[in-house]
């Protein structure tokens, strides 16, 4: 799934993820799981972020790869948060080859909506993770005490939001012909989004079952 931040698409990989029983990938959850555990990989991932760098192409590429290996991931998966770069992209293609189809869904969500979602945007003061926009009370995952994000002022989201369209606008190129993409209209209910997703999933690979 690929969208900006504030597209609400951690939420909707979740939903796909449970309603197909798939595992749901997130880079995002595995490098902050990895942190927090003081693996060799989250000290490397740690460092970097730290620098204010992305983590490498070389790094994310063999979290995927180990992760997609896995028992639970072979009957199919959601991935939230990869690839993020066509160099990413071009190594996925190669992991799935053969097993496919890769389908990938882009939503595509109005500058001005995102920068008013992510102005509100909160997070789990204990874990980390984004809120839900219907979270109504505390952390859906861990039940710790949601916060604002003191970092989402209005000019960091939208350098945020230019630093996503620099970095993914390859990425939907990349992407953009084939016959398993689609645009998904983000600036509608959750729900609504949820039922289109499905939809098209359907359209490509048949039904939820
Ligand atoms: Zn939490």
């Amino acid at each position: 799934m690929l969208g900006p931040p504030g597209a609400g698409k951690g939420t909707q990989a979740e939903r796909l993820a449970r309603s197909r029983s798939l595992p749901k990938i997130s880079t995002g959850d595995i490098l902050r799981e990895a942190v927090q555990a003081g693996t060799d990989l989250g000290l490397v991932a740690k460092a970097t972020m730290e620098a204010g760098n992305l983590v490498s192409d070389d790094v994310m590429i063999g979290i995927v790869r180990e992760r997609l290996d896995r028992d639970d991931a072979q009957r199919g998966f959601v991935l939230d948060g990869f690839p993020r770069t066509v160099v990413q992209a071009t190594a996925l293609d190669g992991m799935v080859d053969g097993h496919g189809p890769l389908v990938v869904l882009d939503i595509v969500v109005p500058e001005d909506v995102l920068v008013r979602r992510l102005a509100t945007r909160r997070i789990c003061s204990r874990c980390g993770v984004n809120a839900a926009v219907e979270w109504t009370g505390d952390c859906q995952k861990c039940g710790g005490p949601l916060i604002a994000r003191i970092d989402d002022g209005v000019e960091i989201v939208r350098e945020r939001l230019k630093v996503y369209q620099r970095q993914t606008k390859p990425l939907v190129d990349y992407y953009s012909t084939r016959s398993t993409f689609r645009s998904i209209d983000g600036n509608q209910p959750p729900d609504t989004v949820t039922a289109r997703l499905n939809g098209v999933l359907g359209e490509i690979c048949g039904s939820a079952t």
